[in-house]
């Protein structure tokens, strides 16, 4: 079978390997279909990943497959169903595996990024990390189930919001995703910001996020008088990974209010510790997404209550790995989810 191999930085080649070998009882064989490209990937192709040193690597992280074989006490899948798996190989004996909280073991290696993912035509997945996908699900929808899981995990740690305003910074897939799942866990009013183009703005929309504010073209505090008037907003969450959204969320979230970071910063940014305590903020952060997370998000676009089509604005055979990066580069913020198609739909 096919797999694509990042062997340095910015150098994909394609090879032959075998295919797996005897399932083990708790092992899952997938034939690989979609593979969603996300920021961290292009992170990885250009040697700029904070937790990624060594190369080659398999990349891959966001993706559906169709089951082919299940290993002797596999039950929760059948040959011929649609199936996505979380990438987290989790050591199950540290303290955060032992409390539960193993999306954050100490010991974790993460499918695509240190252990290897799944830019390969099949892929074997053990029982405790397989999602059944419906078949009313899409394979494209399918491969947006991870970054949809890290929206319903990061709204869980921001507490209840029903009832209060909340601001996500940053509109790309797991942006827009988030300010979904708020909606869904029945925030008052939802804006999303951003600090680039109105492209991922328009696709927001289209998602169902009424509210939106581009900050090239208007100031936060703006914005946020413009949506919230006097109300102000009682939860950040922080999805662009970047200095000025922090200092937005830290310096305007209501006294007493919350901000979760999700982002990934290439740059450790400057926090104004005076807010942090003289507002006595909640400051909290994100990791990933545990089981429970992808199975709401399963739910949620099952049931259509999280819009995935208009997120995925182009698409590129499994063949044209390289020239699918080399677009996302190009294009810039004028692209949001590219998907790989591995193997038709
Ligand atoms: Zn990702
Ligand atoms: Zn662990």
């Amino acid at each position: 079978m096919k797999q694509a191999v990042l062997e340095t930085p910015g150098k994909i080649s394609f090879r032959d390997i075998p295919m797996p070998g005897e399932l083990k009882p708790a092992e899952i064989l997938l034939r690989i279909k979609k593979i969603g490209v996300c920021g961290s990937d292009i992170h990885v192709f250009h040697g700029k990943h904070p937790f990624v040193t060594k190369y080659p690597v398999i990349q891959g992280h966001e993706y559906s497959g169709e089951v082919v074989a299940v290993g002797d006490a596999v039950t929760v899948v059948k040959p011929g169903m649609k199936a996505t798996a979380r990438p987290q190989v989790v050591c199950g004996q540290c303290p955060p595996c032992l409390r539960g909280q193993y999306n954050v073991c100490q010991n974790l290696t993460v499918q695509g990024f240190v252990a290897n993912g799944s830019a390969q035509e099949y892929f074997v997945v053990t029982e405790d990390r397989i999602v059944a996908v419906p078949d009313n699900v899409t394979y494209e929808q399918a491969a947006l189930i991870e970054p949809a899981a890290v929206g319903a995990h990061s709204t869980i740690r921001a507490g209840d919001l029903s009832g209060k305003n909340v601001v996500v910074a940053g509109a790309g897939t797991i942006g827009n995703l988030i300010a979904q799942f708020a909606i869904i866990r029945g925030a008052k009013k939802v804006l999303l910001t951003t600090a680039k183009s109105d492209f991922r703005l328009d696709i927001a929309q289209q998602c169902g996020i009424k509210e939106i504010a581009n900050l090239s073209k208007e100031s936060f505090p703006d914005a946020v008088k413009r949506v919230f008037g006097d109300e102000g907003f009682q939860v950040g969450i922080e999805a662009a990974g970047a200095q000025g959204a922090v200092t937005d969320l830290i310096a305007g979230v209501e006294n007493g209010g919350t901000v979760i970071i999700v982002g990934v910063f290439e740059e450790n940014p400057v926090v104004n510790m005076g807010f942090l305590g003289e507002h006595e903020l909640n400051v909290l952060g994100s990791m990933m997404y545990k089981q429970d997370d992808y199975e709401e998000a399963v739910k949620f676009i099952a049931e259509e209550k999280l819009i995935t089509a208009p997120l995925i604005t182009s698409r590129f055979p499994f063949s044209q790995y390289l020239e699918a990066y080399h677009f996302i580069e190009a294009q810039g913020d004028k692209s949001l989810k590219v998907m790989i198609d591995v193997a038709g739909n």
